[in-house]
């Protein structure tokens, strides 16, 4: 750790300590560079303290309590569950502070200095963090994002996904303003664990990016079990109203009051570039994101940038890979552009919902003809036995070449079962090079196998039912 004042020179400094940060580091030490990381708080950044894995947690806690409360459809008989709410996040801080651990330690592993303290640019070189002065032949941003804010009276009553996580006791009933994957994974967590759950999406629909067949029936399901979607719905404004909070929303047909104990404002997250001092080091921004090209360098050229920082993807291995080469490109030179054509993702609502590659929109409206095999999850022997029959498999292939454009599950394991069709779709494996592989029995994976064997682009003859 850097308790120094003074000068200090690296090849490569990294502004950010958060997974963009971190893989920037490590790779730039890996290449033999002098590297030092700049971050103000935990190791991690946003996915390790604020995010993913506290997410993930809950996600963990709240599903257990539910199977049990249906495990003696499974011949298992057990008292009468209860959630400890208050020990759900004492194991969720546990964790946290268990893998922090393990980010530091990979630091320290390769000798990386760790700066204590805020990066702000005083020159394209030269940064302060905290009391140290630095210069850097090359910098990288990884500098993350947080909420983004709504401008209506009395958004500050609202809460952020930040202070979500970290609340001990549950609230009575949530009103979650977005209907992303963030809103969209509180909204499963808070229902699972019994609190009464309201979205309220802007939009037509949920999960906007998303294939409309897996938003429509995350739509169902959410409704199935309880939770209310209002969609074409603008929140105008939040007022304190009887111990609790009510929010006025502006509907199609007029306003609605709805009145909870909670507001969860998810509505988009925007780049933490506050404070960075960007203009004096001259790095361009379009609309609060700093813009690169596709090696990821900034209008200055030895400046870089990745992660959240840039908008796009805002996925956890995305930043991770955005670091590393960034970092590759600023000591070598601009060696490889960035592709996102393959990045699998999920929302970790129960059932966990997962997408690789295009929609089937996408597909079509990109030309050619399409092919779309759609296997529900209660075909899946497997999953019928495990209980776990909803949602379904589907792939988009290309109807000439056979070659898997997408792939798309609404269902339990989604997201380890998006991967069979990631990895198809990065070897180039056509439907019927992935119908032939012989899967696991039972497994849910054959259900992949199964999709995959269904469709006419698989150009095989016929199926059995
Ligand atoms: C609730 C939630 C759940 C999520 N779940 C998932 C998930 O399941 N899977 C997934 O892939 N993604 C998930 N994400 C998204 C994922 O967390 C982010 O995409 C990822 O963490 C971005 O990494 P980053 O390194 O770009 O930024 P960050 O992780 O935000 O790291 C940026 C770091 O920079 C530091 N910093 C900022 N300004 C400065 C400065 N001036 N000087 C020095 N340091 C600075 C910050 O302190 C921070 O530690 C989730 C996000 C949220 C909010």
């Amino acid at each position: 750790m850097s308790e120094g004042r003074g000068l200090e020179k690296y090849d490569i400094v990294v502004v950010g300590g958060g997974e963009c940060g971190l893989a920037a580091a490590k790779q730039g030490a890996d290449l033999g560079a002098r590297v030092a990381l700049a971050e103000p708080g935990a190791m991690g950044g946003t996915c390790l303290n604020r995010g993913c894995i506290p997410k993930k947690a809950l996600v963990r806690s709240a599903y257990i309590y539910y199977l049990m409360g249906e495990a003696v459809d499974f011949g298992v008989r057990s008292l009468v569950p209860a959630l400890d709410w208050q020990m759900v996040i004492e194991r969720k801080d546990r964790l946290v502070r268990q893998l922090e651990r393990e980010k530091r330690r990979s630091l320290e592993a390769r000798s990386i200095p760790v700066l204590r303290g805020r990066a702000s640019f005083l020159s394209p070189h030269d940064l302060t963090v905290g009391e140290v002065l630095v210069q850097a032949d090359n910098i990288v941003l990884a500098v993350g994002s947080r909420v983004a804010s709504i401008p209506v009276p009395g958004a500050e009553l609202a809460m952020t996904s930040d202070h979500a996580l970290a609340m001990r006791e549950l609230p009575e009933s949530v009103l979650i303003v977005g209907g992303g994957v963030i809103a969209m994974e509180f909204a499963h967590i808070w229902n699972r664990a019994g609190v009464s759950v309201t979205v309220l999406e802007i939009g037509d629909r949920i999960l906007a990016a998303m294939d409309d067949q897996v938003a429509e029936e995350l739509t169902r399901l959410s409704s199935e079990r309880g939770i209310e979607i209002i969609t074409h719905g603008r929140l105008e404004q939040i007022t304190r109203e009887d111990g609790g909070l009510s929010a006025r929303a502006q509907l199609p047909g007029g306003f609605r009051e709805i009145g909870c104990s909670v507001v969860l404002l998810a509505a988009g997250r925007v780049p933490n570039i506050a404070g960075l001092g960007l203009e004096a080091a001259g790095v361009q921004v379009d609309r609060g994101r700093v813009v690169v090209d596709e090696y990821l360098q900034t209008n200055v050229s030895h400046i870089y940038c990745g992660g959240d920082a840039i908008g796009g993807h805002c996925l956890a291995p995305v930043a991770a890979y955005d670091g590393r080469l960034a970092t590759r490109n600023a000591l070598r030179g601009n060696v490889e552009v960035t592709d996102y054509s393959i990045v699998p993702y999920t929302v970790f609502s129960t059932p966990p919902v997962s997408s690789v590659g295009l929609t089937e929109f996408q597909a079509r409206a990109a030309g050619g003809q399409v092919e779309v095999s759609v296997l529900p999850m209660a075909t899946v022997e497997c999953a019928v036995v495990e209980g776990e029959t909803e949602g379904f498999i589907k792939i988009v292939a290309d109807a000439d070449s056979g070659r898997i454009r997408g792939g798309h599950i609404v269902g339990a394991r989604s997201e380890e079962l998006i991967h069979i069709i990631a990895v198809a779709m990065k070897g180039k494996l056509t439907c019927g090079e992935l119908a032939e592989i012989i899967p696991v029995h039972p497994s849910f994976s054959e259900g992949v196998v199964e999709t995959a064997r269904r469709s006419p682009a698989a150009g095989l003859v016929a199926f059995e039912q």
